[in-house]
C-alpha cells in the first residue's frame, strides 16, 4: 500500500472523535495502514500538536473497539498526527496547510498522495473542494482522493449542485462517498453468501422468494441533531441512501469476478429496474410516520414535536415504510418491503428473505409449518439464521419452525469505518456510493418527497417504543404477509 497523507477537515468534531480516530487506530493495530502515514487534523480553534494528540488518545481509549495493550505502539501511532487551524472560508489558511502537508511529506519521505476527508457540515463541501484546487493542495504528483459523508444533497437539485461543485476539483473516480452501511461486514458478505452457497444460489430468484423485508430500526430519538433532522426526516436521512443501498446490494446480480466498476454498473441496473412511483402510488405504497411520547427501554420519552429544537407543528417523518418492486428478470413479482424509523422498540438492522410456501401444506394436528426465512442480521449483531420446519424429535407429532443460527463474536467485527478507510487508501470504490446511484436514488425518491410535502400521505402517529404505525403492518397484510421478528 502506498504511503499517503490523510487531511481531516472537522478533526475536533464528534464524528472524528467517535469513529474516525478509533477506526484508524484499529487499522494500525491490524497493520493495515501504510508504514509511513501522516494525518493532519484541521479545525477552527488553535490547538497545539501535543493537545491534538492527547485528544486522539482520549478518543481511542474511550471509543476503540479494541483496548490499548501496547502503550509504545499507541505513542508511535499518535506521532503521525499534526494539527493546523483553518477557517474553511479563508483561502489563505489553505496555503498554510499546504506548507505543513509538504513539510511532513518531506520529513517522512512520502509521495504526494493525499486523502481529503470532509467531516464537516455539508454546506462547506463546495468551498473546501474549491479551495483545495485554488490553493494548489490538489495539484499532486501522486494521487488525490476525497472522502465525504452524507448528506449528499437534500433532493435531486441540491445533490446535483453539490456534485457539480465537487466535480470542479475532483474526478468521479477520486470521490469516495461514505455510506457506512456499505462498510458493514454482513452487507459486504451478501454476494459471497449467495455465490458460495449453491443451495441459496439456486433459490435466489422470484421462483422461490415470496418477499424481501429490510428493516433499520432505532430506539433513539433526534438526540442532538434536531435542526438537521427536522429538515431531512427518515426519508432523506435513511431511506434515500442507506436503505436503497442495502436494496441494491441485495438485488444486484454480479458476474463471477466482479470489480468496483461492475458493482457500480449493476447497482445502476437495479435502480433502473426499480418501478417508479407516481404521487398516487406513493399514497398506496408508502407509510409516513411520526413518534408520539411513549416508553423506550423502560424510560418515558417525549414525542417528536415535544423534542428540544423541533417545531411544535412539525409534520416531519421519523418513520417510513414502503413497498417497492424491481421489474427485472430475477425479481419481478417479489415485493420488497422497507422500513426505518426512530424511537422503535428495537435497535436493529436486518434483512429477512421469506421463501414461498410449500406446494403442499402439511395437514393434520399441530402441522403448522411456517415459511422458510433467511435472516441476515446486519447490526448491532452480525449474524445469520435460517428458519426451517421440523418435527420435534422428542415431542412426537407436531411440526414447528426451528432456527439454525450463526452470530459473529462482536468484539472481533471491524467497524464499518475501518473497512471503508482501508478501501479508500487502496483506491477500491466497491463499497462506496457512486454518483449515478446517488442521483438515481434521489430521482426515484423525489415523488415521495413531494407527496409528503403536499400532505398527500397521512402522517401516521406511533407511540415511542412500539413497532411503528399500524399502517406499516397493514401494508404487508394487504399482500397476505407480515413483518417478521418484531419484538
Ligand atoms: P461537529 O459539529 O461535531 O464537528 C464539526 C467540525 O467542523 C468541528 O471540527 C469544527 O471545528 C469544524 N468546523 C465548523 N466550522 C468550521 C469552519 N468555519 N472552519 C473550519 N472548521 C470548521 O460535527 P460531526 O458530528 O463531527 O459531523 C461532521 C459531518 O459528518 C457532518 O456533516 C455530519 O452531517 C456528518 N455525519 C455525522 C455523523 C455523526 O455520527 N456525528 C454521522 C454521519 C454523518
Amino acid at each position: 500500500m502506498e504511503a499517503a497523507t490523510f487531511i481531516l477537515f472537522g478533526s475536533t468534531g464528534d464524528l472524528a472523535k467517535r469513529k474516525i480516530y478509533p477506526a484508524l487506530f484499529n487499522l494500525y493495530l491490524d497493520g493495515k495502514l501504510p508504514t509511513a502515514f501522516s494525518v493532519i487534523g484541521l479545525g477552527r480553534k488553535a490547538v497545539s500538536d501535543a493537545e491534538f494528540q492527547s485528544r486522539i488518545e482520549q478518543s481511542i481509549r474511550s471509543f476503540s473497539r479494541r483496548r490499548v495493550q501496547d502503550e509504545a505502539g499507541l505513542k508511535t501511532f499518535l506521532e503521525a498526527f499534526r494539527y493546523s487551524s483553518l477557517d474553511i472560508p479563508v483561502l489563505g489558511d489553505y496555503s498554510r496547510l499546504l506548507e505543513l502537508v509538504k513539510r511532513r511529506e518531506a520529513e517522512l519521505g512520502i509521495p504526494e498522495n493525499r486523502i481529503f476527508y470532509m467531516s464537516v457540515a455539508p454546506e462547506f463541501f463546495g468551498t473546501i473542494a474549491h479551495s483545495i484546487k485554488e490553493s494548489g493542495l490538489g495539484a499532486v504528483t501522486g494521487w488525490k482522493r476525497l472522502i465525504i459523508e452524507k448528506p449528499f444533497g437534500r433532493d435531486l437539485t441540491t445533490a446535483r449542485e453539490l456534485n457539480a461543485k465537487l466535480a470542479q476539483s475532483f474526478e468521479e473516480r477520486e470521490i469516495f462517498r461514505i455510506d457506512h452501511y456499505l462498510g458493514k461486514p454482513m452487507i459486504q458478505n451478501l454476494e459471497d453468501l449467495e455465490y458460495t452457497n449453491p443451495i441459496l444460489q439456486a433459490l435466489w430468484t422470484n421462483r422461490y422468494i415470496a418477499n424481501v423485508q429490510i428493516t433499520a430500526s432505532e430506539t433513539v430519538g433526534v438526540e442532538e441533531r434536531a435542526g438537521y433532522y427536522d429538515h431531512y426526516g427518515a426519508v432523506r436521512d435513511m431511506f434515500q441512501n442507506h436503505m436503497l443501498q442495502i436494496l441494491m446490494m441485495l438485488a444486484l446480480q454480479l458476474p463471477k469476478h466482479s470489480t468496483a466498476d461492475n458493482v457500480a454498473f449493476k447497482k445502476k441496473l437495479v435502480l433502473e429496474s426499480l418501478r417508479p412511483l407516481s404521487k398516487e402510488d406513493v399514497r398506496l405504497n408508502v407509510v409516513r410516520g411520526q413518534y408520539t411520547s411513549g416508553v423506550v427501554e423502560g424510560k418515558t420519552v417525549p414525542g417528536y414535536t415535544e423534542e428540544k429544537g423541533i417545531d411544535k407543528a412539525s409534520a416531519n417523518d421519523t418513520f417510513i415504510a414502503a413497498r417497492l418492486w424491481i421489474d427485472n428478470y430475477f425479481w419481478s413479482e417479489v415485493p420488497f418491503y422497507i422500513r426505518t424509523g426512530k424511537r422503535l422498540n428495537e435497535k436493529s438492522t436486518r434483512i429477512v428473505i421469506q421463501f414461498k410456501d410449500p406446494l403442499e401444506k402439511p395437514n393434520g394436528k399441530n402441522m403448522q409449518a411456517a415459511p422458510n426465512l433467511l435472516i441476515i442480521e446486519i447490526g448491532p449483531e452480525a449474524g445469520i439464521s435460517f428458519q426451517l420446519n421440523l418435527k420435534e424429535p422428542n415431542q412426537g407429532e407436531g411440526i414447528e419452525p426451528i432456527h439454525i443460527r450463526y452470530s459473529a463474536d462482536q468484539k472481533d467485527v471491524p467497524e464499518a469505518y475501518e473497512k471503508l478507510f482501508r478501501d479508500a487508501l487502496i483506491g477500491d470504490s466497491t463499497f462506496f456510493a457512486h454518483w449515478d446511484e446517488v442521483e438515481m436514488s434521489w430521482q426515484w425518491v423525489q415523488p415521495i418527497l413531494e407527496a409528503f410535502e403536499e400532505n398527500l400521505v397521512p402522517l401516521e402517529l406511533y407511540p415511542a417504543g412500539s413497532n411503528g404505525p399500524s399502517a406499516a403492518h397493514k401494508l404487508l397484510q394487504q399482500d397476505g404477509y407480515q413483518w417478521w421478528l418484531d419484538p
